[in-house]
């Protein structure tokens, strides 16, 4: 281990070791440091892997990737406590080649993933953990990474770090890049993954075999603060999440084991995952309000990819950590090229970034957070006025329909105003990112 790199990269997630196999396919000398016993084992996500971004690094990945299920049937439920309003959309066409969307479980796809970028010729070290930046003087008082140092004090030299730690960022915090992001702007979630029989998933979920469904909740799950679930159908389990705002969560006292209990036993839920026995359970943090808590991206002798960065978009975020961690191994690749590592010519970067689609969108959701600061029963109050709403027109009355009519907007507007269940339906549109 103790050689020096063209770059040292943190983290085998999606962002390090799509970092790592494209500056190692272009022949660069390239360290990539995990502290788990195998990539993905320390990681979870509900589990969408999307194809279009994914096929830009590596093309017909769905060929040889451990992947659970190509994703047709895609649900958002407004969940009551004994009643749901769903939307979904189910398309055909997406179980076949290119396909769309797949699930997947974090472990087996990430262990490929950074096999793809050894066998590249990257050099991967799992159960290592990277303690800090190693800093090179630059003239009196300026300051480069020049690589990383280990937990037991070894130093890995570098003419570039990328960090792709994920979202808790400690190496990016204590180099300055990154600020701590307030509660406010974290949510929290449990996931547990279920195994069910490939048989009975198809049935519940009405799938044919091999298909796969992703289904959001808003409503219930949370509890009444702003949060939602999700179950996802793997090739023989199901894995289910939910979460909350860190602030609300405390606010309310609830513990995230005690609602995924609760989100698990309710009624309409058992009928998907009933009998089903537990494999694993997680909890994660992911980093809201992302734009303005951004942090600097480039550095002298640094990168910061992926979640570390915050490009998060909605549930989108480990496509967005390997387009990041690709555009990263991209820039140190012109680097290396050019014999120049400076912060002009690591900013190729920066640049990429601020031209993509993800961050326009990362931009625009940016107030998101602040809505719900001040109106955190907003999902559970639309939740009410929808299922109320359906209730009352699909009951079978002995009234004129005008009458049936009038009934439902009186009962709508006793609720919440007309244009409080707008602004509400926006401010989800805008937040809840399920699809
Ligand atoms: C509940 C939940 C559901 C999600 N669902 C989806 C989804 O369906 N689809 C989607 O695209 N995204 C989803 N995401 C987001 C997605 O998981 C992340 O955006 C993605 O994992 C980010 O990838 P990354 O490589 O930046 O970081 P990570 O995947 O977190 O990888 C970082 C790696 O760095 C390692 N590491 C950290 N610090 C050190 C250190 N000091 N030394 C050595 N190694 C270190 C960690 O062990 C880890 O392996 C979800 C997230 C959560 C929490």
């Amino acid at each position: 281990m103790g050689e020096t790199y063209d770059a040292v990269v943190v983290g085998a997630g999606p962002a390090g070791s799509a970092a790592a196999l494209v500056m190692a396919k272009n022949n660069l000398k390239v360290c990539l440091l995990e502290r788990g016993e195998t990539p993905g084992s320390k990681n979870m996500f509900g589990g969408t892997v999307y194809r279009l971004p994914t096929a830009e690094l590596v093309p017909a990945f769905w060929e040889q990737a451990p992947l659970e299920r190509p994703v047709v049937t895609e649900e958002l439920w407004f969940l009551d406590d004994v009643s749901a309003v769903k939307f979904g959309f189910t398309a055909l066409q997406f179980a076949r080649p290119p396909y769309n969307k797949f699930t997947a479980l974090r472990p087996a796809f990430d262990r490929w993933f950074a096999d793809l970028a050894v066998r590249a010729g990257a050099k991967l070290y799992t159960s290592t953990l990277v303690q800090d930046i190693h800093w090179e003087k630059v003239g009196l008082t300026g300051r480069r990474a020049a690589g990383v140092v280990l937990e037991d004090g070894q130093v890995i030299e570098a003419n570039v770090v990328i960090l792709a730690e994920g979202a808790a960022a400690f190496l990016t915090q204590k180099a300055g890049l990154r600020r701590s992001i307030p509660p406010s702007q974290l949510v929290l979630y449990a996931r547990e993954v279920l195994a069910l029989p490939a048989a009975t998933i198809e049935e519940r979920f009405h799938l044919d075999p091999g298909e796969g469904a992703v289904l959001g909740f808003v409503g219930f799950p949370a509890g009444g603060i702003i949060g939602k679930g999700g179950i996802w159908t793997n090739r023989e389990s199901v894995s289910i999440m939910v979460g909350g705002y860190v602030n609300q969560l405390q606010a309310a006292g609830y513990s995230l084991p005690a609602l995924l209990v609760r989100f698990k036993a309710h009624p309409l839920i058992q009928r998907l995952i009933g009998g089903a026995e537990s494999l694993e359970y997680q909890a994660h943090i992911i980093p809201k309000g992302g734009f303005d808590n951004i942090p600097q991206l480039v550095a002298p002798g640094i990168l910061v990819a992926g979640d570390a960065a915050l490009m998060i978009s909605g549930r989108r975020g480990s496509d967005l950590a390997l387009l990041t961690g690709q555009y990263a191994g991209e820039a140190v690749v012109q680097a290396h090229a050019k014999r120049d590592f400076s912060v002009a010519t690591l900013s190729a970067y920066e640049r990429r970034i601020q031209e993509s689609f993800f961050l326009s969108d990362i931009k625009a959701s940016r107030h998101a957070h602040t809505y719900y600061a001040t109106h955190s029963d907003a999902d559970l109050l639309l939740t009410k006025a929808l299922n109320s709403t359906m209730l009352e027109f699909f009951r079978v009355d002995m009234e004129t329909h005008k009458e049936k009519r009038q009934r439902i907007i009186t009962k709508l507007k006793s609720m919440q105003s007309p244009a409080k269940t707008l602004r509400d339906l926006w401010a989800g549109l805008n937040n809840w990112g399920v699809f």
